[in-house]
């Protein structure tokens, strides 16, 4: 298949987020990694350091069939504004599909044209969230286990302490 967008908040982009990713590049040509702008909901990294992250991350695995931008409206309009009609989104619990679900159902109602593919987490990632890193690195803990190589956090995290 073509393309697919890859959309989340990615505060901060981990190794589960990575792992998600080269699976969707054995289903598609190339993969757009959309960081989700939300004003209501303050993260720990501003956008353009979670850009930087994912750009680091992708450097380093040397993906050249992967971008990264950001957007701020309805993930199915910002799809129909780039002429994408893939969403994926990865899975790591049962909690975690009936969240996705509800979106991909409302999502597929509202525009039916757009498919969402979920992909499981692999077994050693599926305890990762991006929660629990921030987590750590708000308790200045080491989080290099949990981060895709080529990120080095320390780069990011100077003006959170
Ligand atoms: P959002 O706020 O949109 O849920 P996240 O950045 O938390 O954004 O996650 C983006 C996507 O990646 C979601 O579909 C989430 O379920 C998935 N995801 C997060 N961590 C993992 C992981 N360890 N393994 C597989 N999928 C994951």
């Amino acid at each position: 298949m073509d393309k697919a967008i890859f959309p989340g908040s990615f505060d901060p982009f981990t190794i589960g987020h990575m792992d998600v990713l080269h699976s969707a590049l054995q289903l598609f040509d190339s993969i757009i990694i959309a960081v989700g702008c939300n004003s209501m909901k303050k993260g720990l990294f501003d956008t353009n350091t979670r850009v930087s992250i994912i750009e680091d991350a992708i450097a380093a695995a040397g993906l050249s069939n992967v971008s990264v931008c950001t957007y701020s409206n309805l993930t199915i309009d910002f799809c129909r504004e780039i002429g994408v009609n893939c969403i994926v989104r990865g899975l790591r619990t049962t909690t975690d599909f009936e969240f996705e679900n509800v979106i991909a159902q409302a999502n597929k109602k509202i525009a039916p044209e757009i498919s969402t593919i979920f992909i499981p987490a692999s077994g050693e990632y599926s305890f990762i969230s991006s929660t629990v890193v921030r987590d750590i690195i708000l308790h200045k803990g080491d989080v290099s286990d949990f981060l895709p190589k080529g990120v080095e956090i320390g780069k990011y995290t100077k003006n959170i302490y």
